[in-house]
């Protein structure tokens, strides 16, 4: 639902007119720092709100940040989350590449609208960074055992985390989604054959 907020600043009008969704995740702020050399920032504030406001308020309430940020030391790194387990960290990465080797059992680059061993268009790379890394991301901040000593043994560790993932992309795409980004439903089958096509043509 869409509500108004105004402020009447001293002279009389609004100072602040701001139409505000509460459906939105509001209280999750965003950073983002220039990355070096040629690398990008394949997903920005808008996508990342997509994501969250798709998922329930439980599972980011933890949710403090998150930050565009450039530590992925050489693509390493896609993201992580802080020791509090309440900002999330999404890395730049160079403008051509391919993610092959960060996907798990059970995932194939086609998912994304990747080809294996090959580089990954945009489209591709940004699914992969907001339907994979930043639900994984997401998974850590799930309280597991919230008795427990450590944060360690609090949170989500890797398995959970990535089970978390996957699970809740699973559920965002088992049904079309209307958005013009195509970065919210999986590939179509034109995409793919696109895909297909492309990689054949690498190979001749
Ligand atoms: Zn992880």
């Amino acid at each position: 639902m869409a509500v108004e907020l105004q402020e009447i600043s001293r002279f009389g009008y609004p100072a602040i007119h701001v139409v505000a969704d509460r459906s939105m995740p509001l209280q999750v702020k965003f950073s983002v720092s220039i990355p070096g050399a040629d690398r990008i920032h394949y997903v920005n504030e808008q996508d990342v709100l997509v994501v969250l406001s798709r998922l329930p308020f439980e599972t980011w309430q933890r949710l403090r940040a998150v930050h565009f940020n450039d530590k992925s030391w050489g693509k390493r790194t896609l993201g992580y989350v802080n020791l509090g387990r309440r900002d999330i960290a999404l890395c730049a990465l160079p403008p051509r590449m391919g993610l092959s080797n960060a996907l798990v059992r059970g995932q194939a680059p086609e998912r994304f609208g990747g080809i294996r061993g090959g580089k990954w268009s945009v489209l591709a790379v940004r699914r992969f960074m907001l339907y994979d890394v930043l639900l994984h991301e997401l998974g850590h901040l799930q309280l597991i055992d919230e008795h427990a000593s450590s944060s360690r043994l609090k949170f989500a560790r890797e398995k959970q985390a990535q089970a978390f993932a996957m699970e809740w992309c699973n559920r965002l795409w088992s049904k079309p989604f209307a958005h013009s980004d195509p970065v919210h439903n999986p590939p179509s089958p034109e995409e793919l054959a696109s895909v297909l096509s492309q990689s054949q043509g690498v190979q001749v």
